[in-house]
C-alpha cells in the first residue's frame, strides 16, 4: 500500500492521501454551493416530467452514450470519440470510488488477490484506451482540424481539459504497469494473459525493485492528483456538463415538444425576460449543462446562413451573465446588502442584441440536436417577449402583421381575398350552415388568404370530399391560430386568439379538427389545451395516408418526377410526423422519392417559422434560398412540402434564383389531387 509508505521521510502517505483528497473536495463543494446559489436566484419553475421515469432514461441514455451517438454521421464521426471518453469516464468513476479508495484510502486488501482484481485490470486497461483514443481524437479536432462549429473554442479551458482527460489514462496504466513489474496484482496471481496495455509497458521496468518502486510513487501520485484536478477543475469549468446534464436530462419539462410555457398574465411582475434573475433555476441550469460542443450552431438556420444569432453563443452569453452578475445578486437579494454596482443590466438589446433574437425561426434543431437537453427556444421566445411587451420594440414589419391579427384575424396585411373564396364553387358547407359535421377542417390564414396556398385548400377540400368525409369550415368565423403572435413574443395576442377559438370551436362542440398547416396543427393540439380547448387534430399529410391506406382515395398516374420531400419543423421535429408525408408519395406508382441531406430530425428550416414569415431577411442568404440549393443538389425536380409556410417560402426563392424551369414546388396535397384527377 503506497499510502501506509512515508514521504519527505516523515508525512505518513495516508495523511497525503486524504490530505489533498479534502483540499480537493472542498474546492469542488465550495464552487458548487456557489453555482448552486446562483442557480436558485433564478424564478421558481415547477411541472417536470414523471422523475422515476426520466431518471432511468436519462442514465440509459447517457450511459449508452446515444445523446452523442444521435448526431454520428459520416461526415461528422466525432460523437464516437466522445462516446469512447464518456464510456472510460464512467467506469473510472466506479473504479476510484469504490476501489482505488477502499485500497488506498482505507488499507483494505481483501480485493487484491482476487480473480476479481485481475478482471477489473483487464476491464481498466480497456477503458485507458478508450479515453485515451477518444481524448486524443477531441484534441486533434478541436486544435488541429478545426471543424466550423468549433472554430473560436480553442481555449485554454478546451486545452486544460482535454490534456487532463488525454493524460490521466497514461498515469494510470503506467502506474499498473509498474505493479506488475514488480510482480503485484495482478501479476503474480496465476492467472493469464495479464492485461495487455499494461503488462506490456511493465517491461520498460526492468531495474532494481527500488528504482521500479520509486517509478510507481510517482506514477501513483501523478494518476491520484490528476483525479483530485479534475474533480476539482469541474465545477470552475464547462466539465461541468458532466454533473449538470444529468440533471438537465431529468428535469425536462412536463409539456409537448412543440408547446411554449404560458405567461400568467394577470400575476406576472415582468414579461419574458428582462434581466438573469428573471431566467428560472431550470433555465439556469441549461445554461450549466452546455458543453459548448456547437451542434446547435451547425444546424442553426440563421447561423448557417451568415445572421447574427449562434444559438450556442446565446447560451454562453447569459452563462457569463449569470456567473458575472450572481455574486452581486447574492448580496443583495438573500443577504440583504445593499448594491455596490448593478450589473444587472436588461438582457434583450444589451447582452443578446436584437439582430440575434429576431433571428430566429424556432426551427427546433438546435433543441433537437443538443446532447445535454438544454433547451434554446424558449429563452429566445422570453426575450422577445421582454422585448415587445415591455420594451415595445418589434421590427416594423412583425408589428404590422401583429396589428393585423389584433384588426383582421390574420397577419396577411394587404391581401384582397377573404376567408372563404378559395371554396368557392366547391360545395362547402360552413358551421353556421351545417354545424352537425364530423370533422373540421381548419383552413389557416395562409391557405384561405395567400393566393399561392388557396390551391392547397382546395386540394385538401376535393380529396375530403372525394373520400366522403362528412366536413365543414368554420369561414369567417375562423380566426388566427396565434402562432405568429405567440412566437413573436405578444402573449397577449396569443392568449386573446387561443381563447376566442377554443370558445368558437366548443361553441359548436368541435371533436376533431383537420388542418393542412403545422403551425396551426401544432398550436392547437399542443398549446390550446393550456386553455381548456382539447380536440383531436389531425394533419392534411395523416388523413390522406390513412385515406389511401383505406382506399378512400385512388391515387392515379400522371406524375412522374423525381421528387424530394421537405420536412417541416413544425410537423417533423416538433410533431414527429415523418412517415405520413413520405408513405403518400411512395404511394405514386411512377415517381422517384429522394432524399434531401438534411432531412427528417436534421431538416432543415426554410426560413418561415417563429413570425419571420412576416419579417425582412436582410442579412446574410435567404434562408430559402439556401434550402432550394439543397434541393436542387438532389437532381429532384420537385419539391414535396406538407407546410404553407414552406410552400410559400420555397415559391418565392425559386423564383428569386430563377429556377422555375428546374424546380418545382407543391403541397402534398396538390400532388395527390392531382394524381387523383388523370
Ligand atoms: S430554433 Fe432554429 S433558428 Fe432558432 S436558434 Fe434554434 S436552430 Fe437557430
Ligand atoms: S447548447 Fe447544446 S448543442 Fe449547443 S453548444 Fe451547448 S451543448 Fe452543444
Amino acid at each position: 500500500m503506497l499510502t501506509k509508505m512515508t514521504y519527505f521521510g516523515f508525512i505518513p502517505g495516508y495523511i497525503l492521501f486524504w490530505g489533498v483528497f479534502v483540499i480537493a473536495l472542498g474546492l469542488f463543494a465550495y464552487r458548487i454551493r456557489q453555482l448552486l446559489q446562483y442557480m436558485f436566484l433564478g424564478q421558481k419553475e415547477t411541472g417536470f416530467r414523471n422523475w422515476g421515469r426520466w431518471i432511468t432514461s436519462t442514465f440509459a441514455y447517457v450511459f449508452s452514450q446515444l445523446c452523442q451517438l444521435k448526431n454520428f454521421r459520416t461526415k461528422d464521426r466525432a460523437p464516437l470519440g466522445h462516446a469512447l471518453m464518456a464510456w472510460g469516464f464512467f467506469v473510472f468513476v466506479v473504479f476510484y470510488l469504490f476501489f482505488f479508495i477502499l485500497a488506498e484510502g482505507f488499507g483494505l486488501t481483501g480485493l487484491e488477490n482476487t480473480s476479481f482484481n485481475f478482471y477489473l485490470a483487464w476491464i481498466m486497461d480497456f477503458m485507458a484506451v478508450f479515453v485515451i483514443v477518444g481524448a486524443g481524437w477531441a484534441l486533434i479536432r478541436r486544435f488541429i482540424v478545426r471543424p466550423d462549429r468549433l472554430k473560436g473554442e480553442q481555449t485554454t479551458e478546451a486545452l486544460i481539459i482535454l490534456l487532463s482527460v488525454f493524460t490521466h489514462p497514461f498515469a494510470f496504466l503506467f502506474n499498473q504497469a509498474t505493479v506488475i513489474a514488480m510482480g503485484e496484482p495482478p501479476a503474480g496471481l496465476g492467472y493469464s494473459p495479464l492485461p495487455p496495455v499494461s503488462s506490456w509497458l511493465s517491461h520498460l521496468f526492468t531495474g532494481s525493485t527500488l528504482a521500479i518502486q520509486n517509478w510507481h510513487v510517482g506514477f501513483f501520485w501523478a494518476d491520484w492528483l490528476t483525479v483530485l484536478f479534475v474533480l476539482v477543475y469541474i465545477p470552475y469549468s464547462r466539465y461541468l456538463h458532466v454533473i449538470a446534464s444529468i440533471f438537465n436530462g431529468i428535469l425536462q419539462p412536463r409539456m409537448p415538444r412543440g408547446a411554449l410555457k404560458p405567461i400568467d398574465l394577470e400575476k406576472a411582475e415582468s414579461m419574458g425576460i428582462a434581466t438573469i434573475d428573471k431566467l428560472t433555476w431550470k433555465q439556469n441550469l441549461d445554461l450549466y449543462a452546455c458543453v459548448v460542443c456547437g451542434n446547435c450552431q451547425e444546424l442553426c438556420p440563421a447561423y448557417t446562413t451568415g445572421k447574427p444569432l449562434n444559438p450556442k453563443k446565446v447560451i454562453q452569453d447569459l452563462k457569463k451573465q449569470l456567473l458575472k452578475v450572481g455574486p452581486e445578486l447574492l448580496k443583495t437579494k438573500v443577504k440583504g446588502e445593499p448594491a455596490l454596482a448593478n450589473p444587472n443590466v436588461i438582457l434583450a438589446g444589451n447582452i443578446i442584441l436584437e439582430d440575434e433574437i429576431w433571428a430566429c425561426t424556432t426551427c427546433g434543431a438546435c433543441d433537437n440536436v443538443c446532447p445535454v437537453w438544454v433547451q434554446h427556444i424558449d429563452k429566445i421566445v422570453d426575450l422577445r417577449r421582454n422585448l415587445v411587451l415591455e420594451q415595445s420594440k418589434i421590427p416594423e414589419a412583425a408589428a404590422g402583421a401583429l396589428q393585423s391579427i389584433e384588426k383582421r384575424g390574420h397577419p396577411w396585411r394587404g391581401t384582397t381575398l377573404t376567408r372563404t373564396d378559395w371554396a368557392k364553387g366547391l360545395d362547402i358547407k360552413t358551421l353556421a350552415e351545417e354545424p352537425k359535421v364530423d370533422i373540421v377542417y381548419w383552413v389557416g390564414c395562409t391557405e384561405a388568404l395567400e393566393e399561392r396556398s388557396t390551391k392547397v385548400a382546395q386540394s385538401v377540400a376535393k380529396l375530403m370530399k372525394q373520400a366522403g368525409l362528412n366536413f365543414g369550415i368554420l369561414g369567417t368565423e375562423e380566426s388566427c391560430c396565434g402562432d405568429p403572435a405567440r412566437r413573436l413574443g405578444n402573449e397577449y395576442l396569443y392568449q386573446m386568439q387561443a381563447q376566442q377559438n377554443i370558445e368558437i370551436l366548443k361553441g359548436y362542440d368541435v371533436k376533431k379538427i383537420v388542418t393542412a398547416c403545422p403551425h396551426c396543427y401544432n398550436t392547437i393540439k399542443n398549446e390550446y389545451p393550456q386553455f381548456g380547448g382539447n380536440f383531436e387534430v389531425v394533419h392534411h399529410t395523416e388523413l390522406i395516408a390513412g385515406l389511401i391506406r383505406e382506399d378512400k382515395i385512388k391515387v392515379g398516374k400522371g406524375i412522374s418526377d423525381i421528387i424530394t420531400y421537405h420536412d417541416s419543423c413544425y410537423l417533423g421535429r416538433y410533431n414527429d410526423i415523418y412517415q405520413s408525408p413520405r408513405q403518400i408519395l411512395k404511394s405514386l406508382p411512377d415517381i422517384k422519392l429522394v432524399e434531401i441531406e438534411n432531412n427528417k430530425k436534421r431538416g432543415f428550416c426554410c426560413g418561415g417559422g417563429g413570425g419571420r414569415m412576416w419579417m425582412e431577411e436582410r442579412i446574410g442568404q435567404r434562408i430559402s434560398e439556401n434550402r432550394i440549393d439543397q434541393v436542387i443538389a438532389t437532381k429532384a425536380q420537385m419539391v414535396a412540402t406538407a407546410c404553407p409556410y414552406c410552400l410559400q417560402m420555397f415559391n418565392d426563392a425559386i423564383k428569386a434564383k430563377q429556377t422555375e424551369e428546374t424546380i418545382k414546388v407543391k403541397d402534398i396535397a396538390e400532388i395527390i389531387a392531382e394524381s387523383t384527377t388523370k
